[in-house]
């Protein structure tokens, strides 16, 4: 039987309080998508109705059992196209799925993060795509990971101006979109800022942060500004070297390799695109979150990466990840509960900002 942790509106007073009976039962409904009948409650604080599904991520949803297959899709490489083809969805209908996937596993992602244990070391890199067009909208695309866990601490996108090779037709096409949308704004650096952050909030408690990146002028200062008041080790190493597996970054360019495979708008060479980079972070949100807690460190190994960072005991399912709704903080009902164990499984007790 469910019992609710909460009262699931954010302006009554039983949501942050977590007495045991602040509702009353309420009778059941009979959704078209499920089998069973959902129980209802009724808060004796606010007066107010709900029920099990308004703690879900799928409440609201027509067809919520599509969401771990649209999941699993998302983190093979397949397009939303083609997904809304295997799926039998129109393609508004994948969008709007696949955005609220992407929302709701960055809250996940967020949820679950705990300080790194002693011992981790961190690498980072920029990975190259674009938005739109890809001769006239490049973007950056910042990766901070864990090196031995392969934890991927954050990923997000941001605009840079076209540079490289210019031919006469990519001139006048870079004319045009200057004409159309004003200068291409580099934001690169806030970006990168906003990522070596993330790693910071998480190696506070750590004697020394070794970090690993290549040879980029500007990285030396933003880690600087990025962990002002920590310990870094910053090893550079030239992007010159061969990429294999001898070469101190492979971890972060084995990462991004896999990345560039999985999610499909990364792939070179193809027809899929982002045409707003909003929308890639959102792709990079589910990626992360299979990456970290669905898939096993190597193909060798069963721990995923968060498991070998000490964030949770085991691989958790996409069924689960894409369960209770997460955009409560830690108010949140834990992935790993059940219908049965919402109030006693919590979340970890030294969770990082
Ligand atoms: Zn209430």
């Amino acid at each position: 039987m469910f019992h609710p942790p909460r009262c699931p509106y954010t302006s009554c007073s039983e949501h942050r309080s977590s007495r045991a009976r602040f509702y009353r039962r309420n009778g059941y409904y009979h959704p078209k998508c499920r089998p069973h009948p959902v129980a209802r409650f009724l808060c004796l604080s606010c007066r107010r109705g709900f029920s099990r599904q308004t703690f879900r991520c799928d409440f609201r949803d027509h067809r919520p059992d599509l969401n771990p297959r649209l999941f699993r899709l998302l983190c093979s490489g397949v397009g939303l196209r083609q997904s809304s083809r295997l799926l039998g969805l129109s393609l508004r209908c994948t969008e709007l799925k696949f955005r609220k996937l992407g929302r709701h596993l960055t809250h996940l992602n967020l949820n679950f993060r705990t300080p790194l244990p002693a011992g981790s070391r961190l690498q980072f890199d920029e990975l190259e795509t674009y938005e739109g067009r890809r001769n006239t909208r490049p973007l950056t695309l910042p990766i901070l990971i864990e090196t031995r866990t392969r934890l991927m601490l954050w990923a997000e996108s941001a605009t840079i101006r076209p540079r490289g090779r210019m031919t006469q037709a990519r001139r006048r096409a870079i004319v045009r979109e200057t004409a159309k949308f004003g200068p291409r704004r580099d934001r690169s650096r806030p970006s990168i800022l906003r990522t070596l952050r993330r790693g910071a909030a998480l190696t506070r408690g750590l004697e020394c942060v070794v970090f690993e990146s290549d040879e980029k002028t500007v990285y030396p200062g933003l880690v600087k500004r990025a962990f002002k008041g920590q310990v870094v080790d910053h090893t550079r190493t030239s992007s010159r070297l061969p990429r294999d597996v001898r070469n101190p970054l492979f971890p972060i360019n084995h990462t991004e390799a896999m990345a560039r495979d999985l999610v499909s708008r990364l792939r070179r060479e193809s027809w899929l695109v982002s045409k707003k980079h909003a929308f890639l972070d959102l792709h990079l949100q589910i990626y992360m979150a299979y990456r970290n807690f669905a898939r096993p460190r190597f193909n060798r190994d069963n721990p995923s990466p968060a498991q070998l960072a000490g964030m949770v005991e085991r691989l958790i399912r996409p069924t689960q990840l894409l369960g209770w709704r997460q955009d409560w903080g830690s108010r949140s009902i834990h992935p790993l509960a059940t219908r049965k164990t919402v109030r006693s499984v919590a979340w970890s007790g030294r969770r990082a900002a």
